[in-house]
């Protein structure tokens, strides 16, 4: 469907209509049973954290572009078709969030580098790719509670890793990892943390790995810093744990779709400039600073991550985040009044209880891991809807 730019936004949305003149009447039907399908979702999903609480409808004009921010934000693109400006901005805002101080973000000497990439799983890699230029024989230590796709990563990167057992909670085993250093002391490590894992919302404490490269005597390591959910929660509470720049870490992945909301999977990638600019140097000889993973580039959720930060400034961004976490700790609550035994840990909207029984798994999308299984209060999550999937859990217990 083509959209024209002066179209207005409300009726390419709603109507779906006009354009598809040509669409012969059974692929209509087949897009409006998509649609009916897709609306009728939405009010159980409370298994997977993505934010549907979004109005992006006075972006939709900019879908009648060909848009591409290909290439590096930082250094311009010979496609004119771009939002590299927007762009930029949405990094600095994430800088700052992020733990860099005013004078690195603003300043003569950028202190920070990144990008808008597709989703957590493209800053990840990238925050690896960073590592394993800089410590070539570097380790990857990563927990078992670590996202699926970071062992793709490791895989198609071909770096060295190794497993580390995690606490019942979900938190990084601490002594397994010191015992694993230990043993590896002759090779650099590369530490991927967990910031809010998947399951559980667990942190893995910047503080305490680097205690542990401090008593091993480890001085040349790299911290990368997974936050796909939680990066747009802790920058808004009271008293986080270490987490981000301001603590020592290299790099950083954040998903926009998740906390923020976005129709289109998108994240940030943030590094300390210092490391791009020494591995930009080392590929120099392809003749191009071809700096981003993905070359084609997105222009549109750059667009959608700046509308969500302008449209919100940092205390309407506190009041949704404490407002999750209140939600987080009613449901907690809720259930155990019923007898579940549902816990969460602190700062995190991630409820977590033994997986419930069939009839509920079949109305509600949660998300089941072995026995166990969690609901994730992200904004569009209210205690209504808390309240009916209790009473459905009540229910089935009697
Ligand atoms: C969701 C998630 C990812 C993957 O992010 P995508 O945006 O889905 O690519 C990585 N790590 C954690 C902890 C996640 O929760």
């Amino acid at each position: 469907m083509h959209v024209s730019p002066n179209r207005s936004p409300l009726v390419a949305a709603v109507d779906g209509g006009a354009g598809a003149a040509n669409l012969p009447p059974e692929a209509q039907a087949q897009l409006d049973s998509l649609f009916v399908g897709l609306s009728g979702q939405g009010p159980f999903s409370i298994g997977y954290p993505c934010n549907q609480d979004f109005d992006y409808t006075p972006l939709y004009r900019f879908l009648g572009f060909s848009l591409n921010n290909v290439g590096d934000p930082f250094s311009g693109s010979n496609y004119r078709l771009n939002t590299h400006a927007f762009e930029r901005e949405v990094l600095a805002d994430f800088a700052r969030l992020a733990g860099f101080r005013e004078e690195e973000i603003t300043g003569p000497d950028r202190s920070y580098w990144g990008y808008v990439t597709n989703g957590g799983t493209e800053g990840n890699m990238y925050g690896l790719y960073l590592a394993r230029e800089l410590f070539p024989e570097g380790i990857v230590y990563f927990s078992e509670d670590t996202h699926y796709s970071v062992a793709k990563i490791l895989r198609l990167q071909h770096t060295r890793n190794i497993m580390i057992r995690s606490k019942p909670d979900g938190e990084m085993d601490y002594e397994d990892l010191e015992e694993s250093l230990r043993i590896h002391r002759d090779a650099p490590p590369i530490f991927f943390v967990n910031v809010g894992t998947t399951m559980t919302g667990a942190i893995d404490r910047v503080d305490r790995i680097r205690e542990i490269t401090r008593r091993l005597c480890l001085p040349h390591h790299y911290l990368h810093v997974d936050a796909a959910l939680s990066g747009m929660i802790l920058p808004y509470v009271d008293d986080p744990p270490p987490w981000n720049f301001a603590d020592g870490i290299d790099s950083l992945s954040i998903s926009g779709h998740k906390m923020l909301g976005s129709p289109l999977p998108c994240g940030v990638a943030l590094a300390r400039k210092t490391h791009v600019d020494r591995v930009a140097r080392s590929v120099e000889y392809i003749g191009a600073l071809d700096t981003t993973i993905s070359g084609s580039r997105n222009a549109i959720t750059p667009l959608i991550l700046w509308y969500a930060l302008r449209c919100r400034d940092g205390n309407a961004m506190r009041e949704v985040v404490i407002r999750s976490l209140d939600t987080a700790e009613y449901a907690v609550e809720s259930l155990r009044a019923i007898g579940v035994d549902a816990w969460r840990h602190r700062h995190s909207i991630t409820v977590v209880f033994p997986r419930p029984p069939q009839s509920i798994m079949q109305k509600w999308i949660l998300a089941p891991y072995e026995d166990f299984c969690h609901l994730i209060t992200v904004p569009n999550v209210d205690k209504a809807t808390i309240d009916a999937f209790v009473a459905d859990m009540t229910a089935s217990r009697s």
